[in-house]
């Protein structure tokens, strides 16, 4: 038996394969009380974009996630528009991300009108590099009365915006201090981070919560769910009041005068969601920790086989395990990983590589770029296993 079929026969030997086969993450809400919530939002009629289930929501998150204010948003991608548009992201500017993301990270950007810039990754964590980051900026940037511009394009560099990969924690305060130290904005990708933390000066901060602004996803496909939804995180309380008016049309509060001062979004969480999110937002804690012991399971039958290695948490983090990844090891990774997804997709085992980089689509091949050594070292090395937490048990 050829080492892809072993690695395979591992992965089925530790999770029930249904009918239908087996994704990397589905959606649960077994022994929730969605169906309840569900049920008592309709009943009430308020079901869209305004009703108790969105503060509800609103103040569960901020309990969970030590973020001192939050607003709900209709999915991440616009969580991500909207916090850039916050920290001043405005048309023709350039903004920091990294190239191993899902797609919505450089839309978002674009959606702006403003381009990507792509800056290496690390290793470990998947997330920003902080060495390739200052290093770009050493070569490229320069401030002007207190703003950062690309010296060689003449544009400005208006936020920096790193990943927390599968949910493990990016090297986020070494970003941090660098994004500091030149003044720029920091807006943090936690759509795939909910329920992940660093460490730092002996606190556990939240990820979202130390750049100046954090977002969340509830797509179906992440570790819980509002069928589509997402959060902006943020610790100011002027910009929560803007970017809660900014995402709601931007309509003055009057009792029957249609009055908008300015050109907003409707990016509401329509109150039905809401009423999911929260039924789905009391089982986090549950779904967390059967995350981590499937991940020390998978640990656990990989030990010995030394072409692959489960990734796992940086020091001083916690990672939510969001979804679980193999990295193979060798030099013949590409055919390898082939030979891998073809074979437990035949056993309907869906199996996923990691994201072909943002800076080989098409849309986005001729964005300004620095080195992406790591990047593409990585890119063809990750295969996300089976990461429910359901896989477990019967969540
Ligand atoms: C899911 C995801 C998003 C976008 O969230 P949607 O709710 O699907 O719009 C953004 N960034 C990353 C890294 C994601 O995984």
């Amino acid at each position: 038996m050829g080492i892809s079929e072993e690695i395979v026969n591992r992965i089925k030997s530790n999770i029930k394969v249904h009918n239908d086969g087996i994704s990397v993450h589905e959606p649960s809400f077994l022994n929730s009380n969605a169906s309840k919530y569900l049920c008592e939002c309709i009943d009430s009629g308020w079901v869209s974009s305004s009703g108790k289930w969105v503060t509800k929501f609103e103040e569960l998150i901020h309990e969970f996630t030590g973020s001192k204010y939050v607003v709900v948003v209709s999915n991440g991608t616009n969580a991500l528009k909207l916090s850039l548009y916050m920290v001043g992201v405005r048309a023709n500017d350039e903004v920091f991300i990294p190239p191993l993301s899902f797609v919505a990270t450089a839309n978002a950007v674009s959606h702006l009108g403003a381009i990507p810039h792509f800056i290496d990754i690390e290793p470990k964590s998947l997330g920003m590099c902080p060495l390739a980051l200052e290093k770009r900026l050493n070569k490229i940037a320069i401030k002007k009365n207190n703003l950062v511009f690309n010296k060689y394009t003449g544009r400005r560099i208006s936020a920096v915006v790193p990943v927390h990969v599968f949910g493990l924690p990016a090297k986020i305060v070494e970003i941090k201090r660098i994004c500091s130290n030149w003044g720029l904005p920091l807006v943090e990708d936690a759509a795939e981070a909910l329920g992940s933390s660093v460490f730092h000066n002996k606190q556990k901060i939240h990820c979202g919560c130390l750049g100046d602004f954090g977002t969340l996803s509830f797509n179906g496909n992440k570790i819980i769910t509002t069928g589509g939804g997402g959060a902006i995180l943020t610790s100011n309380y002027e910009s929560f009041k803007l970017a809660k008016h900014i995402s709601t049309t931007a309509k003055l509060n009057h009792p029957w005068d249609f009055f908008h001062d300015q050109i907003a979004w409707n990016d509401r969480l329509p109150n039905i969601n809401a009423a999911l999110g929260v039924s789905q937002i009391e089982m986090l804690e549950e779904k967390l920790s059967l995350k981590r012991d499937l991940y020390c399971k998978y640990k656990q039958i990989f030990e010995d086989l030394k072409e692959v290695e489960i990734l796992e948490e940086s020091e001083n983090s916690e990672s939510n395990y969001w979804l679980i990844t193999l990295r193979l090891k060798g030099s013949n990774h590409n055919t390898l990983k082939n030979e891998i997804l073809r074979y437990a997709h035949k056993l309907k085992i869906y199996l996923r590589p990691s994201w072909i980089l943002l800076n080989e689509l098409p849309m986005y091949e001729n964005a300004e770029s620095g080195d992406l050594k790591e990047a593409n070292n990585q890119s063809n090395r990750l295969i996300n296993l089976p990461s429910s937490p359901q896989l477990v048990s019967k969540l």
